[in-house]
């Protein structure tokens, strides 16, 4: 490693800044903080948060679904920065956000009092996990775990399929349903890890809602009531 890589590995991704809270994290105080702090305003649906347009607690799309989930946590809209900071850490590798990211996480279950927590991250598809070489969303549960101590399960699966933006709703529920699954080993596990737990997918975007509730319905089948669903955005 050189100098210059030293120096660079310490500044902030988005603006080059250098301080204390860029060499942890991948962005400086400047860039993180309106992140970290965010907070949304507004009437949302009860279920995926969505903003609600002259509807009344849950949105039209949320009436007509079954999800397998509780609700959606979120903290950002895909957009302007979280979405740049997250596709850094998502499609460019930089794995220093994941600690921001599980910051993130664990400033929210402080701030809503949410105890006795198992964190259960979205598996990633086989191609992303070659591309990059890293499964993220386990990542960040990783630094949940190492630097705050909160537990996580990474039982879900993924087998190598289509690519789910390339297909429509329907066939994205299909294809989820056949790609997504747990061995029989983690299903034991989980069925007791999960036992009076307060159990969250963790996942970093919320769409359609259809990914998360493949999920949660794993879960389900193994032993876990609805779990919450938490994502870092919502599309
Ligand atoms: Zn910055
Ligand atoms: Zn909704």
């Amino acid at each position: 490693m050189n100098i210059l890589s030293l120096v660079f590995d310490m500044s902030c991704l988005l603006c080059g800044t250098s301080d204390s809270f860029s060499e942890k994290y991948g962005l400086c105080r400047k860039c993180a903080f309106p992140l970290l702090f965010h907070e949304e305003k507004g009437e949302k649906c009860h279920v995926c948060g969505h903003p609600l347009i002259s509807e009344f607690e849950i949105c039209m799309r949320c009436r007509n679904e079954d999800y397998n989930f509780g609700k959606n946590h979120y903290f950002w809209d895909y957009e302007g920065t979280a979405k740049t900071v997250i596709g850094l850490y998502k499609f460019k590798g930089q794995r220093r956000i994941g600690r921001f990211l599980a910051l993130v996480v664990y400033r929210y279950l402080r701030r809503k009092g949410l105890r006795n927590v198992l964190l259960v991250p979205a598996p990633c598809s086989p191609a992303r996990l070659k591309k990059t070489g890293y499964n993220h969303m386990e990542a960040v549960c990783r630094a949940l775990k190492g630097i705050y101590g909160i537990p996580f399960a990474a039982v879900l699966r993924r087998r190598r399929g289509r690519q789910l933006k390339k297909l429509n709703r329907q066939e994205r529920k299909e294809e989820l349903v056949d790609k997504l699954y747990m061995t029989a080993g983690d299903a034991r596990n989980f069925r007791v890890l999960c036992q009076d737990k307060n159990v969250f997918l963790l996942d970093d975007i919320f769409t359609t809602g259809s990914t998360a509730s493949a999920c949660a319905g794993i879960l389900k089948e193994n032993g876990c009531e609805k779990p919450d669903i938490i994502t870092f955005a919502i599309d």
